[in-house]
C-alpha cells in the first residue's frame, strides 16, 4: 500500500527525487525536565558554554567550506553566517545560563525552556516571513543539544550511507543541508520549515528537491524503504507501487531532458524571435567563478564584486594583491569581457579590521560613507584598485564599473584620479589599455533622475535593482522586519527602470542590468519589452533566461510593455505581469 504525506513542496527547477529512506537523527529536544544539584551548577554552565563553542566552530568550519568551494553562491555563506549570528548573541543562552543557576536545570532543559520562550513571541506574529524564522532559532538550538547529547551527529554521518538517499529529519540546518548535498543526498524531507526558511531557500539553490512541515514524517517513514519526493507538490510516497514509480521515473527523465535542452542552449546565439541580439552576463563573487560563466555560455562579467579581497583580513589588499585576483578572473574567462566593480563596503557589505576604522558606524549605514564615497573619501585606499584594474586591462578585455553614484562629482573626481593613475602608470612603463570603458552603475533614484547626465558622460550604465529598490522604497534590504514592503513590482521602481533604459538610448550607450531581477525569469519579458539588452546574473540562472529570451518577440513586447505601463495606475502590477507573461 502506498503511503502518502503531505507537506510545503519548496522546490522550483529540481523538483522530483526518488531514493530509500535515510533518518537523519538530531539532538532530540528533551521531553521532560532533568533537575541538578546545587554544587554541579559551576559544570552544567560550562557543559552549556562547551555545547556552544563546538556548536560556533562547526559552523565556522562549513562556512570556511563554503567560500572555498568553487562555485558555491555566496547566498550560502549568508545563511551559514545568520545561524552564527544566533549563536554569537548573548541574548541566546544568557536566559538558559540562569535557568541553570536559578532554577537547577539541567542545560538540556534549561535550553528547552528558553527555546519554548521563544518561540512563543515567534507565534505571535502575524508576519509569516517573520514566524518562519522561529526556525532558524529552533536550528541553532537543536545543533547545540547535539553537541551535549552525542556530539555533532550529521558531521559524523559516513558519506557512504548518504549518497543517493532522501533525508528524513526533524528539521535540517542550512549547514547540514550544505553538508548533506555534498556527501550526495538527494532530496530532503522535514518535519518543520516551510517556504521561506533559509534551508528552503539554500535547498533550492543548490538544486535539491525538498518538502518541508511533514508532520510526523519520523515516525511514519522507516529508514531504507523507498521514497518518492515531489518537491513542486509538496507530497512524499513511502511504498509506492510500479505505476506511480513509473510516473516519477518518466518525470525525472523529462527534468533532465529539460536540463539537457538548456544546455544546448549554451552555443546558440542569444537572440529574440525577431531577431534581437540580447547579451547575457554573469555575477562573479569569486575569481573561481570563472569557470561557471563560462560553463553557461556567458558573453562576459557584467559585475565582478570585489569586496571578497577586503574581507577576513585585517589590513587593506595592496596593488599587487589587487592584480593576482584579477588576473585569475581575467584567465579563466579565456577573452570575454569582463566588468571589474570598485569596492562597495559599507552598510550590508561590512568588514573587520583596520578597514572596519573606514567606515564608522553610523545612523543610517545605507545611506552613509559607503561605496564610491568611501573610496574617494580615502584615495589611499581607491588608488591600488584603479591602478590594478588599469594593469589588468593591459591582460584582457576589462570594464571599470563605479557603485552607488549619486551625482557628477564623484565620476568627474574618480576620473581625475584615473587620468593621474594612467600618467603614473606610463611614467613607471606598466602597460594598460587606454581606451578601457569606465561605467556606473544607476542604483541610487537621484541617479536614475538624472541617467541622461550620467550616460553622457560615462561609457555605460549598469542598473543595479537591488539598491535601486532598497533606496527607492525606502526599505533596508536585509531588515526582515520591513521585507514586506521591498517590492521589484512597485510603480515607481517600474518608472526608474524605464527612465534609465530610455536614456541610455537616448545617449547610445548601452545599460545593463545586474541586480537579482536581471535573473528572474518573472521580469525577462518585461525587461525586454523595456528595451534592456544585456542582462547579468548569477551563472546558474542563464540559460534559463536564455530560453526565455529566444522564445519572445521584442517588438510585441514593446508594445504590449507600453500598454502595461498606462494601465499602472489603476491595475496591480502582478496582475498586469502574469498577463504579459501569460498571454490568453
Ligand atoms: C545591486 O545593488 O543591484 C547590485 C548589483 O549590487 P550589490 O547587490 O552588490 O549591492
Ligand atoms: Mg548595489
Amino acid at each position: 500500500m502506498t503511503l502518502a504525506l503531505v507537506g510545503l513542496g519548496v522546490s522550483t527547477s529540481q523538483t522530483v527525487a526518488i531514493g530509500p529512506a535515510y533518518r537523519l537523527e538530531r539532538g532530540p529536544m528533551p521531553t521532560a525536565p532533568r533537575l541538578i544539584a546545587p554544587d554541579e551548577v559551576m559544570a552544567e554552565i560550562a557543559r552549556l558554554e562547551e555545547a556552544l563553542a563546538a556548536s560556533q566552530g562547526a559552523l565556522r568550519a562549513v562556512r570556511r567550506q563554503i567560500s572555498r568551494a568553487s562555485g558555491s553562491p555566496l547566498s550560502l555563506a549568508e545563511f551559514i553566517d545568520s545561524h552564527l549570528l544566533i549563536l554569537e548573541d548573548a541574548a541566546l543562552v544568557e536566559p538558559a545560563r540562569d535557568l541553570i543557576r536559578d532554577q537547577l536545570f539541567s542545560a538540556e532543559w534549561a535550553l528547552r525552556q528558553h527555546r519554548d520562550d521563544l518561540a512563543r513571541v515567534f507565534d505571535e506574529m502575524d508576519d509569516p516571513y517573520l514566524r518562519s524564522r522561529r526556525d532558524d532559532i529552533d536550528q541553532v538550538i537543536h545543533h547545540i543539544l547535539g553537541f551535549l547529547t552525542a556530539g555533532d551527529q550529521t558531521s559524523q554521518e559516513p558519506e557512504s550511507e548518504i549518497s543517493g538517499c532522501v533525508i528524513v529529519a526533524h528539521d535540517i540546518s542550512p549547514a547540514d543541508t550544505l553538508l548533506l548535498r555534498h556527501r550526495g543526498a538527494v532530496a530532503l524531507v522535514t518535519e518543520h520549515g516551510g517556504p521561506l526558511s533559509h534551508t528552503a531557500i539554500l535547498a533550492r539553490s543548490l538544486n535539491i528537491p525538498a518538502v518541508m512541515g511533514v508532520r510526523h514524517a519520523t515516525r511514519y517513514l522507516r529508514p531504507g524503504e523507498t521514497l518518492v519526493v515531489d518537491g513542486e507538490a509538496g507530497t512524499v510516497l513511502a511504498g509506492a507501487d510500479y505505476h506511480i514509480l513509473n510516473h516519477y521515473r518518466q518525470r525525472l527523465v523529462a527534468l533532465s531532458a529539460r536540463r539537457n535542452r538548456l544546455r544546448r542552449l549554451v552555443h546558440e546565439p542569444c537572440q529574440t524571435r525577431d531577431g534581437q541580439p540580447v547579451e547575457l552576463l554573469a555575477n562573479l563573487e569569486l575569481p573561481d567563478d570563472a569557470q561557471l560563466a563560462r560553463a553557461n555560455g556567458a558573453a562576459g562579467v557584467g559585475l565582478y564584486r570585489t569586496e571578497f579581497l577586503y574581507m577576513n583580513r585585517t589590513g587593506q589588499p595592496n596593488e599587487e594583491e589587487h592584480l593576482a585576483a584579477y588576473r585569475q578572473a581575467i584567465r579563466g574567462l579565456g577573452g570575454i569581457p569582463i566588468t571589474i566593480r570598485t569596492l562597495d563596503l559599507g552598510a550590508d557589505k561590512q568588514v573587520d579590521g583596520a578597514l572596519g576604522a573606514n567606515c564608522p558606524p553610523a545612523c543610517n549605514p545605507a545611506l552613509g560613507l559607503r561605496a564610491i564615497r568611501l573610496c574617494l573619501k580615502d584615495p589611499e585606499l581607491f588608488r591600488p584598485q584603479l591602478r590594478a584594474i588599469l594593469r589588468a586591462s593591459a591582460e584582457g578585455p576589462v570594464r571599470l564599473m563605479l557603485p552607488m553614484l549619486t551625482n557628477l562629482g564623484e565620476v568627474e573626481a574618480t576620473l581625475s584620479l584615473l587620468a593621474q593613475a594612467r600618467r603614473d602608470l606610463t611614467q613607471e612603463g606598466r602597460p594598460f589599455d587606454p581606451e578601457m570603458p569606465i561605467g556606473g552603475m544607476i542604483e541610487i533614484p537621484a541617479a536614475a533622475l538624472c541617467a541622461d547626465a550620467f550616460a553622457r558622460r560615462l561609457d555605460f550604465l549598469s542598473i543595479g535593482t537591488n539598491d535601486l529598490i532598497q533606496y527607492t522604497l525606502a526599505t533596508d534590504r536585509i531588515d526582515d522586519t520591513v521585507n514586506y514592503l521591498y517590492d521589484p513590482l512597485h510603480p515607481a521602481v517600474l518608472r526608474l527602470l524605464r527612465m534609465i533604459i530610455a536614456a541610455g538610448r537616448r545617449q547610445h550607450k548601452p545599460v545593463a542590468m545586474c541586480g537579482e531581477m536581471a535573473g528572474d525569469r518573472r521580469f525577462t519579458r518585461l525587461l525586454l519589452g523595456l528595451g534592456l539588452r544585456q542582462f547579468s546574473m548569477q551563472p546558474g540562472s542563464l540559460l534559463e533566461i536564455k530560453e526565455l529570451i529566444l522564445e519572445a518577440d521584442a517588438a510585441r513586447l514593446a508594445i504590449q510593455v507600453e500598454d502595461l505601463y498606462n494601465r499602472l495606475d489603476t491595475e496591480p502590477a502582478e496582475e498586469l505581469l502574469a498577463a504579459l507573461n501569460h498571454p490568453a
